[in-house]
């Protein structure tokens, strides 16, 4: 009999739930369950890992310097305090991996993505979960929340599944009212898809208690390549850089990031096409009785009379070819998360659900 056992906290971790991707037997399926880019990635990104191609017996870069140069003449910030990883997922990880652990405490929201308490458990920390005020991030639970074992703060802006963001000034006051050893950490997964907005990054320079964390997944539709990155204060991204292993990223990826974050064009049309038909679907939703709070991201976060409603609609949906998430996960059985995707999808979705809503099912 051996003694081998996984460290402290591993096994409370739940496998993550990833969204669905096939029906059976349906034809034209309509995946809207993972928050991807329905006009796919910038073509200049495809043509990137095409000239790759001929190179990969070549081992990547290991500083992402052309990757992290490009991210900073794009936005404007220091490539210096820029570090890249495989999904923003594994900058997370890196996070709690060098921030907690044993003893401490690691904060998300109650709606907040399912990654904060993997990773808080996986490097053997405690995670909490702070109550949303309507489905929005709540400063002041959060503040109320810690201890002096608080060592992460994680919120997502825009949040993922809520769609919600709360204001610069809000994010500010939670950053200043922390306690001396705890990190906050901004996710910005969607702050592409807000005009104008900079995902905190003004935050993390003014600061030395703040982390942004970004993505190439979403707005940029490079999720199947994996890339994400994090910016903050240089003492911090030195630590991460500590445990980054060397070769994280590949030379495929960080070309076609590369050529993504330089697409301004194209990137502002995928920005405009899903404000656009964000406002639609969720317009007619509402008017077929299914309301949902403003989006501020790339899905819209449907709101139905009880769980047993929304089970029965996503049944029916997927009757139709349509895949949408469950979030029973997040504490929202009563709601279900759609993606928006492109017109023929957004039109098929209000037509299913008003079918749905008819008695079809
Ligand atoms: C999709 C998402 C991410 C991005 O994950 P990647 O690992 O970069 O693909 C991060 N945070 C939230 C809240 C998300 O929804």
């Amino acid at each position: 009999m051996n003694k081998i056992t996984p460290q402290p906290g591993i096994m409370e971790i739940d496998l993550y739930q990833g969204g669905a991707s096939h029906v059976d037997g349906a034809v034209n399926v309509i995946k809207l369950s993972s928050n991807e880019n329905p006009l796919g990635p910038s073509p200049k990104a495809i043509e990137a890992v095409r000239n790759s191609a001929a190179q990969i017996h070549r081992y990547p870069s290991t500083d992402h310097a052309s990757l992290r140069g490009a991210i900073g003449d794009t936005l404007g910030l220091d490539p210096e305090r820029i570090i890249c990883g495989a999904g923003s997922d594994e900058i997370i990880a890196f996070l709690c991996q060098a921030y907690a652990g044993p003893g401490a405490e690691v904060l998300h929201t109650e709606h907040g993505f399912a990654m904060y308490r993997i990773s808080a458990l996986a490097a053997g920390a405690t995670p909490v979960e702070v109550p949303e005020r309507d489905r929005v991030t709540d400063v002041d639970a959060l503040l109320a929340a810690c201890t002096e074992r608080t060592r992460l703060v994680f919120i997502a802006n825009p949040n993922n599944p809520t769609g919600t963001m709360i204001g610069a000034a809000e994010v500010a006051r939670l950053a200043e009212g922390l306690p001396p050893q705890a990190l906050l950490v901004l996710d910005g997964a969607y702050a592409d898809y807000v005009e104008g907005f900079d995902g905190g990054a003004a935050l993390v320079e003014a600061r030395d208690n703040v982390v942004m964390t970004r993505t190439f997944s979403k707005l940029y539709g490079l999720g199947g390549l994996r890339v994400g990155w994090g910016y903050g204060p240089q003492e911090i991204i030195d630590v991460l850089n500590r445990i980054r292993g060397p070769f994280n990223l590949s030379g495929t990826a960080l070309l076609a990031a590369e050529a993504a974050i330089r697409d301004t064009d194209y990137a502002e049309q995928c920005r405009a096409h899903n404000a656009r038909w964000r406002g639609w679907l969720a317009e007619a939703l509402a008017e077929l009785g299914v309301p949902s709070d403003t989006s501020c991201a790339n899905f819209v976060l449907a709101r139905f009379a009880s769980r047993v409603e929304a089970e029965a609609c996503d049944d029916y949906l997927r009757t139709q070819g349509l895949i949408v998430r469950r979030v029973a996960g997040y504490n929202l059985p009563n709601a279900l998360r759609i993606t928006v995707g492109d017109e023929i999808a957004c039109r098929r979705v209000v037509a299913a659900v008003s079918a749905f809503k008819a008695g079809a099912a």
